[in-house]
């Protein structure tokens, strides 16, 4: 398959990875709305919500709950938006929960290397 999600968590493709276990990852989005753009994902290829088990889904809420508290104490992140896409909107086929870091003040968004660098030190 295709996927180029399925490739990053087989590893084919390289990614800022933060976290992960056997059901879900969880990587730096490449091209992030603000420093810190996480993605979630679950292991296994499932297209969007509708195709989504309820325990693989409030295992990934567990993460952004548990992610949120990681971005508040290595970023001083000052909000956080969830967000995940569907249909037409979706531009990855790979179901993906965004967590998008909101800062009061205006950040510079920096390589996502630095950024990687800051949350796991
Ligand atoms: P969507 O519109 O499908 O919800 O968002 C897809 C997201 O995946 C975008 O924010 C995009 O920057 C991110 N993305 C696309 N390709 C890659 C990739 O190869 N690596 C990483 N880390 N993020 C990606
Ligand atoms: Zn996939």
């Amino acid at each position: 398959m295709n996927c180029i999600f399925c490739k990053i968590i087989n590893n084919e493709l390289p990614s800022y990875t933060i976290y992960e276990d056997e059901i879900a990852k969880i990587f730096l989005d490449v091209n992030p709305d603000s420093n810190g753009h996480l993605l979630i994902i679950p292991k296994k290829h499932i297209t969007d919500l509708n195709d989504m088990d309820n325990l693989t889904l409030i295992h990934i809420m567990e993460l952004a709950k548990k992610h949120r508290q990681i971005l508040e104490k290595k970023l001083n992140i000052d909000g956080l938006t969830l967000i995940q896409n569907n249909g037409m909107i979706q531009d990855v086929k790979h179901y993906h929960l965004h967590l998008k870091p909101y800062y009061k003040e205006k950040q510079k968004i920096l390589p996502v290397e630095e950024v990687y660098n800051q949350i796991i030190n």
